[in-house]
């Protein structure tokens, strides 16, 4: 409970990043659930600066654990798909459909 309520806090207020030193609103940071307060302790830029520097540096390592989470969660994508390209069909039947430009 206590814990539940310290999270709840730390959603309104700002962060300072770890890595890049700059305040940020919590919305600036991804969740973590290692960390004490809930929040990533650097800011979403920096994250994902460092994710694809990772990735770049360690292609076959990534690509084996997105094969593994694949396959781990094989049912859970599946069905996540099927209801994706379901409501896809209904809105592009409506004439709704707005695919995000790339
Ligand atoms: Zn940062």
């Amino acid at each position: 409970m206590a814990q539940a309520l310290a999270r709840r806090r730390a959603r309104r207020r700002r962060k300072r990043c770890g890595a890049c030193g700059r305040s940020r609103p919590a919305t600036g940071f991804y969740r973590s659930a290692a960390a004490a307060d809930g929040l990533d302790d650097w800011c979403k830029e920096c994250r994902r600066a460092y994710l694809r520097r990772w990735i770049a540096r360690h292609r076959a390592a990534h690509r084996a654990w997105t094969r593994a989470y694949r396959e781990r969660n094989r049912d859970e994508l599946r069905a996540y798909q099927r209801e994706y390209q379901r409501r896809r069909r209904a809105l592009m039947r409506a004439g709704r459909w707005r695919p995000k430009a790339a």
